[in-house]
């Protein structure tokens, strides 16, 4: 197989979740030219989730009857832990049909394709190296924040495996001792303190503490303390709500102490922050980086630019395309 894409190759990206699978035909230059998505089967069996996978591919090639023929690569993007040398689904927690599961192979047969797989924010970090804001920049530490955190590592023009793929599980960084526990069993995890679902949770405790500070924050969920969602923390701050700039601040300050570790690791020349999150986030990323002062040693750590990702909820299927034109693995 060629390791670059020539000319106006096309591929498939597909971008497997817990509840759908997206998939898209992506041009050699990282344009989304037609996209689709079906509903995933993760709790049936094996066969009923591969099921779920090819709906979504062939619903993109009955809507477009000439990529057919055209398209002799796939990439697609999952939740970990995976092995992305084999394109073996391995054990992930929100994939309860796969276990040890070889998709890459799958997909292979059924398409006669060759068919890449990797962990999706190790994919969507590299669409943005090829493609988006970090195009050109050939060390990128990429995060996205949604419902959890992920991170990708593009070091030197290619993604950062580790010995076994599983490098870059930067959501897990522990970042305070003493704070909650993780999905992932471990203490303080950034993704416990940052992502989508935490800034939500604590502006619904903080209202619960002091309901006189969160006034307008508790009127963009229409009164219920429940239904306060993290982009209306967002909403909520722009309007001036105390409450909701102070989980902001709060949210800003481990952001700050989380990027701080990854300079003084890896020294990145930009780090692109993708996701819902990221994106309610986004008037806050001048913020985080002025507090990473106290959280780096790196003295020149202010001309790192910190930048929203280009791809946004397309981030998945531009990833796994992404992977098509990649010789990053083996
Ligand atoms: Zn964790």
């Amino acid at each position: 197989m060629p390791s670059k894409a020539v000319g106006n190759d096309l591929f498939v990206g597909v971008d497997v979740g817990g509840t759908k699978v997206a998939a898209g035909i992506v041009d050699s230059r990282g344009k989304i030219l037609a996209k689709t998505r079906a509903p995933m089967n993760c709790q049936g069996t094996e066969e009923e989730g591969f099921a779920s996978v090819i709906s979504a591919i062939e619903s993109l090639f009955t809507q477009n009857t000439a990529a057919r023929r055209q398209i002799h690569r796939i990439g697609i993007c999952a939740p970990g832990p995976l092995d992305p040398r084999t394109g073996v689904i391995i054990n992930p927690p929100n994939l309860p049909c796969w276990r040890d599961f070889p998709l890459a192979d799958e997909v292979a047969k059924r398409y006669s394709a060759a068919v890449k797989v990797n962990n999706d924010a190790n994919a969507a970090g590299l669409a943005e190296y090829l493609w988006g804001v970090g195009r050109g920049v050939r060390n990128v530490f990429y995060g996205t924040l949604g419902t959890g955190i992920g991170s990708g590592i593009i070091l030197d023009g290619k993604i950062f495996h580790g010995r076994t793929g599983s490098a870059a599980e930067g959501g897990h960084v522990t970042i305070d001792l003493n704070g909650p526990v993780c999905n992932c069993g471990k203490k303080g995890c950034i993704e416990i303190l940052a992502s989508g679902t935490a800034i939500a949770r604590r502006a619904r405790e903080r209202i619960a503490q002091s309901p006189q500070l969160g006034t307008q924050l508790l009127a963009l969920a229409g009164g219920e303390v429940s239904a306060v969602r993290s982009e209306m923390v967002g909403k909520a701050a722009q309007a001036g709500d105390p409450l909701a700039k102070e989980i902001l601040a709060q949210t800003s300050e481990y952001l700050a102490i989380w990027l701080g570790n990854i300079v003084d690791l890896l020294e990145p020349e930009m780090i692109i922050l993708g996701g819902g999150a990221a994106e309610m986030l986004r008037p806050c990323f001048g913020e985080i980086q002025k507090r990473m002062k106290n959280w780096c040693v790196n003295s020149r750590y202010l001309e790192i630019p910190i930048v929203p990702a280009f791809y946004g909820e397309n981030a998945g299927i531009a990833g796994g395309a992404a992977l098509c034109i990649s010789n990053s693995l083996l």
